[in-house]
């Protein structure tokens, strides 16, 4: 029964059509952007921990929605481009954009790290794209070897033959995967024999309980030497402290990103990391 009757009815149907209208705006608004390059990135270093190298870098699109003037989070622009569907299109957009950045950096002499990328699991899931992506690598030939498309596995079990097949043409192209918020969706373990994944990254949730959970030990732990076993690199994710750093290091994970080393920063300061490390 409706608490409140006939008048919360009204009030919810009110709120849902609210609530769609201001998707739509901002699905327009996304498009807006999309074909006014108003998208900008960060790159979140990865570190191997035994002497700090950056061995890979994650982009994270940034938008200021030229409109309001107001800088949408990620999480909430991207939940409402893939229920709308203008998900595959700013996947795309972004994946061009990060092979031209990668490539500028091969042109101008600096060895770029394994670069990655998020997707939608959507996305992958369309008709059309890896000719989409063969399209892009096709400009940028040089460049497949950096890439790596990340993908929350929270989506993966219903399409796992279908994704299998994408992620193998992935490999075929020279680009790596991976999964990412490890440990929070229906993904079982064994699923990672059969599918090619070079990485995958666990979930800041296990990272953040490590400190004080002794079962999130025993899982990241166990998740690491399965993952050895099978040839799997893992990165642990969203370290912030020195105690995380510790376990992550003695359940045998040395691959980190997290705010504890660094925060997601621009494009000019990879460049003098990596000419940093380029000198030494
Ligand atoms: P994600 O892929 O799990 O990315 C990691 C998020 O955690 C980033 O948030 C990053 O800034 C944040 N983070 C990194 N280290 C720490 C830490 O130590 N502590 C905490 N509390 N947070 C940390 P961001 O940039 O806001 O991105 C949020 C999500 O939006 C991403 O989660 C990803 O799912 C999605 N996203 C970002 N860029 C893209 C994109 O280009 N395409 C798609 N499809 N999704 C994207
Ligand atoms: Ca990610
Ligand atoms: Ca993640
Ligand atoms: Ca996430």
């Amino acid at each position: 029964k409706r608490p409140g009757g006939g008048g919360g009815y009204a009030f919810f149907t009110k709120e849902l059509a609210e609530r769609d209208l201001q998707e739509r705006i901002m699905t327009l608004d996304l498009s807006r952007a999309l074909a006014g390059n108003d998208f900008e990135f960060a790159f979140q270093p990865i570190f191997r921990r035994a002497d700090r190298a950056v061995v890979a870098i994650e982009a994270l699109l940034r938008w200021t929605n030229r409109r309001t003037g107001e800088m949408v989070p990620p999480a909430r622009f991207i939940a409402a481009a893939e229920r709308s569907g203008i998900i595959s299109r700013i996947d795309h957009w972004v994946f061009a954009r990060v092979a031209a950045y990668v490539s500028g950096l091969v042109t101008r002499g600096i060895a770029p790290p394994l670069t990655m990328i998020n997707m939608s699991p959507l996305t992958l899931e369309e008709a059309g794209f890896i000719a989409g992506i063969d399209q892009i690598l096709r400009k940028f030939p040089d460049i497949g070897g950096h890439l790596c498309i990340e993908i929350t596995e929270g989506v993966m079990v219903d399409d796992r033959v279908r994704l299998r097949e994408t992620f193998r043409k992935l490999g075929d192209r020279g680009i790596r995967t991976a999964i990412d918020d490890f440990g929070t969706g229906q993904t079982s373990v064994a699923l990672l024999r059969d599918i090619p994944v070079g990485f995958i990254k666990i979930d800041r949730s296990y990272v953040a309980g490590l400190e004080t959970d002794p079962q999130a030990m025993a899982i990241v732990a166990t998740i690491v030497r399965l993952s050895r076993d099978l040839g799997i690199r893992v990165i642990g994710e969203g370290v912030e402290t020195q105690e995380q750093l510790s376990a992550l290091e003695t359940a045998g994970c040395d691959l980190i990103q997290g705010y504890l080393w660094s925060r997601p920063i621009a494009a000019a300061e990879v460049e003098a990391l990596l000419e940093r490390a380029d000198a030494t």
